[in-house]
């Protein structure tokens, strides 16, 4: 079985989709990139996570042709494509239909910097993909282009994509993206919240570089 490593992440963080509350249903999908073989590893389309084996994970090149797999591939395979082929060193995609993220994409709105954590997603501030109907290479190569150099975007009026340097990364932004979209919806809710200068997120941009735990070579 072609990438069993990815396949096994592609369901263990599928399933984490749903216990940290990140979507809803069967909504949202994820993908793994392997950029040596250039094939992506991408869950099935309309699947129960916690169902879904590593043998319903779908193994397709960039061309979007299926290498192996039995499983429909999920509808946004070209989303997840679109980012490997336009994205240097992004080799993992989550998105998402999370509730704060979906209700800023309902108002077409971005996350700002209300917090900084959200340098997380290499931006200071996480802006709207204009709405394009779901499942198509329209919606890709929208989203490409509102992300820029960000690691994440809002797709308006239906969710949220982050793309990381492996699953954990984009995991970790798609959460934290979550999370920044919760307080800015509250403090909106009370008054206008503080907002964070470009400078300020740069400067917390570089010491995200270094922090933590030093990383042990392997
Ligand atoms: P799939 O189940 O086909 O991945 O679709 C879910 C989704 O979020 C579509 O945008
Ligand atoms: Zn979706």
């Amino acid at each position: 079985m072609l990438m069993e490593k990815e396949r096994n992440l592609v369901v263990e963080y599928g399933k984490k989709l749903i216990t940290e509350n990140l979507t809803d249903g069967t909504g949202g999908n994820i993908s793994i990139y392997d950029p040596e073989t250039g094939l992506m590893a991408i869950s099935p389309s309309g699947m129960d996570y916690f169902i879904i084996q590593p043998e319903d994970i779908v193994i397709m090149n960039l061309d979007g042709e299926i290498v192996e797999g039995s499983r429909k591939p999920s509808s946004e395979k070209d989303l997840h494509i679109e980012m490997y082929k336009n994205k240097p060193g992004i080799t993992a995609a989550v998105h998402t239909h999370s509730m704060f993220c979906t209700t800023l994409a309902c108002l077409g709105m971005p996350i700002y910097s209300v917090h900084y954590v959200l340098a997380d997603a290499a931006t200071d501030v996480v802006p709207v993909t204009p709405y394009v109907t779901y499942g198509t290479k329209d919606l890709a190569l929208a989203a490409v282009e509102a992300m820029g150099d960000a690691k994440a975007t809002i797709l308006a009026n239906h969710g949220f994509i982050s793309v990381g340097k492996n699953i954990g990364d984009a995991f970790g932004i798609a959460r934290e993206c979550e999370w920044v979209a919760q307080i800015q919806w509250r403090t909106m809710c009370v008054g206008k919240p503080n907002i964070l200068s470009r400078e300020e997120m740069e400067r917390v941009m570089i010491k995200f570089q270094t922090h933590g735990q030093v990383k042990e070579k392997k």
